[in-house]
């Protein structure tokens, strides 16, 4: 059955109008899922009901179930969902200081391979729906007040765009959630035709990029897709959204020991990223259990980050958190 959260509200109202009911019927139902976050149509309450008894027939609002809520020791809690069709998904809420972050899942696993991210090993199994999107954010702020929504959870939400966008406007929708499109973030590997065309859509929310190596020659090893998006179209494509947008990207770096740590890949960020308005997110490396990659050691990140600083680049370290529970950035593997 279909969930009626793939529909925006025009959908919504045509739907409505085609059966003949008043066209702002779609709002209150728009009410009850976004503000009253109802996850079953048998709840919405001031609708005629032949109109809701239609809907329950050819519709539904619940399309995950929570299997599991773990909480880590530092207050982050990630939440597991089965889909209908027995996939999973994980999402994670992080606290900091009075503010809560959701971190959402866009794809069931992931088809990029980065070689040093858990959900990689998992394989693509298949792209999220909108409302699968929105039900994440709406179990979520049922358990916690939510601030802010990155998509950085399991899967790359730009090969998935058109139902991420979906879901996106729908949040934002001042009928709905009201969720301001500036509070949220969206994390790509490096889709530039995509980067290209939000950039052309004078969308509101932030971009951030992950880096992760500052040559082709380390990029092409550690991220697959590095082949099909070098490093230079990544760089102009992101030139052309700042001058787009006027808005700066958000470059993301996991830091592996040994391998993308050194003074010298610090400098030759500094050197590629010249002239793109930015600010940089170093991600020291969380591992699973036996893995190939390691943490850097807390000296030699602080001493990237000078690096970066030196050269006028605001930097920040991005603080380990939810790791005992298996929560943190590339850490999801949905088990
Ligand atoms: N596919 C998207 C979003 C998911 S990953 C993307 O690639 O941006 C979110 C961030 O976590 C990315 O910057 C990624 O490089 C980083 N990451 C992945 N695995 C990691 C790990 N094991 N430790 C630290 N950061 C990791």
């Amino acid at each position: 059955m279909e969930d009626l959260k793939n529909f925006n509200l025009p959908e919504l109202k045509k739907i409505i109008k085609e059966k003949g009911f008043e066209e702002f019927r779609a709002k209150q139902i728009f009410e009850w899922i976004y503000k009253k976050k109802v996850l079953n149509i048998e709840d919405i309450k001031n609708i005629p009901n032949k109109l809701k008894d239609e809907f329950i027939k050819k519709y539904t609002l619940s399309s995950l179930n929570i299997i599991k809520i773990q909480e880590s020791k530092d207050g982050t809690k990630k939440i597991l969902f089965g889909l209908l069709d027995g996939n999973k998904i994980e999402s994670v809420i992080i606290p900091d200081k009075e503010r809560k972050t959701l971190c959402i899942s866009s794809q069931a696993g992931c088809g990029c391979a980065c070689a040093f991210c858990a959900t990689g090993k998992l394989g693509f199994k298949r792209n999220l729906k909108a409302a699968e999107i929105i039900e994440e954010f709406l179990r979520a702020s049922l358990l916690e007040k939510i601030d802010n929504i990155v998509f950085m959870g399991m899967g790359e939400p730009l090969l998935n765009w058109q139902n991420v966008k979906k879901a996106i406007e729908i949040f934002s929708d001042k009928d709905g959630s009201n969720f301001s499109q500036t509070r949220i973030t969206v994390s790509t590997i490096g889709i530039v035709p995509v980067i290209k065309k939000i950039a052309d859509e004078n969308l509101r929310f932030y971009l951030a990029v992950s880096l992760v190596a500052a040559n082709d020659n380390l990029r092409w090893k550690l991220v697959p897709f590095n082949k099909k998006y070098p490093l230079k179209e990544i760089i102009n494509v992101s030139g052309y959204y700042n001058k787009k947008t006027k808005k700066e990207i958000t470059y993301e770096y996991v830091l592996l020991k040994g391998i993308n740590d050194s003074e010298n890949d610090a400098k030759e960020i500094t050197k590629i990223l010249k002239g793109i308005k930015c600010k940089i997110n170093l991600i020291p490396f969380n591992a699973k259990l036996n893995s190939e990659f390691k943490r850097p050691d807390e000296k030699n990140i602080l001493n990237f980050q000078k690096i970066l600083i030196e050269n006028g680049y605001k930097t920040f370290i991005r603080k380990e958190k939810g790791t005992d529970i298996s929560a943190a950035c590339g850490q999801l593997a949905g088990e």
